[in-house]
């Protein structure tokens, strides 16, 4: 059967059909109807796997990636920046309008999963999927499966607190590695140093790239926080691969001196783990949505 992933994203939710070989065969995208509520959204999903099974010509395997988890305890879903998703049961609502079984996965989760099955992490035992972009998160993939965790919050590093009286975290708690990773954190960051507060995180770092001395000095301090935020992961997990996606990825020094940051902090000698960029960029999420199910299931 073919197998159907959507990604339930912020701003737009995207599906595709893929086919054994992983090839994608049909792709459909729709705005994520946010402002209309949960309602709304469940009925893009429902309208986006009609399309595409129009499209296939059958009906197929179906696999989401949600911003959030599902609580172990209440079975809804929490942690989802998509705020009104947070407390419903969207798996037992797309149960119950798919007709058919659905699994569903964390957005990072998916993420890491495309990447270590056929992405960049492709053929590494143990791989670490980091999304940074208006948020941090991350996933961890062992052999091929999702480590979901007994609370399904395995590899969400986004919020180990970093520095204790950094920002406020809509968490609740101060200085979230989110809060300092992501664009937002890395422009708030600047401006918290006397920079222009109109810049974003692109700007910054084409400003730091022209050797401005301000801008500089903010990546630098970007940099060395993501090698202290990195090792205390390495230093957990010991993966094989860190796939890094999201805007921040883009950070060409991330890989280069972000890197030496990270073997600065690292608990160890040398630091063999491969740090990489994504290889599907923006398709990773819904590509590992629809390998929530196996080629040949
Ligand atoms: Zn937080």
């Amino acid at each position: 059967m073919l197998r159907l992933g959507i990604d339930l994203g912020g701003t737009k939710t995207e599906g595709v059909v893929m086919d054994a070989t992983g090839a994608i065969l049909q792709r459909e995208r729709r705005p994520t109807p946010q402002a209309e509520g949960y309602e709304a959204i469940l009925s893009t999903v429902c309208e986006l796997v009609q399309a595409l099974e129009q499209g296939a010509g059958q009906r197929c395997h179906i696999g989401i990636g949600t911003p959030g988890a599902i609580s172990t305890r209440t079975n809804t879903l929490k942690n989802s920046n998509t705020v009104c998703l947070n407390g419903q049961p969207i798996h037992t609502d797309l149960l119950r309008l798919l007709e058919r079984p659905i699994r569903i996965a964390n957005d990072a989760n998916c993420f890491a999963l495309s990447e270590a099955l056929d992405g960049a992490g492709r053929g590494e035992p143990v791989v670490f999927g980091v999304i940074m972009g208006t948020g941090v998160g991350g996933g961890i993939v062992v052999n091929g499966q999702i480590i979901e965790g007994l609370q399904h919050i395995a590899g969400e590093w986004g919020h180990n607190v970093l520095e204790a009286d950094g920002p406020a975290c809509y968490c609740g708690k101060r200085g979230c590695v989110e809060t300092l990773l992501s664009g937002p954190g890395l422009a708030r960051d600047h401006s918290a140093h006397g920079g222009d507060a109109a810049l974003d995180a692109q700007a910054i770092v084409a400003r730091a790239a022209a050797g401005e001395p301000a801008a500089e000095a903010t990546v630098q301090r970007y940099l060395d926080r993501f090698g202290r935020a990195l090792a205390t992961v390495i230093n957990i997990l010991d993966p094989h691969a860190v796939v890094l996606g999201g805007g921040m990825s883009n950070i060409e020094r991330l890989y280069s001196d972000g890197r030496d940051a990270v073997a600065r902090h690292v608990f160890n000698d040398e630091l063999r783990t491969r740090i990489v960029r994504n290889l599907h960029g923006d398709s990773s999420g819904v590509r590992g949505a629809a390998q929530l199910w196996q080629a040949g299931e």
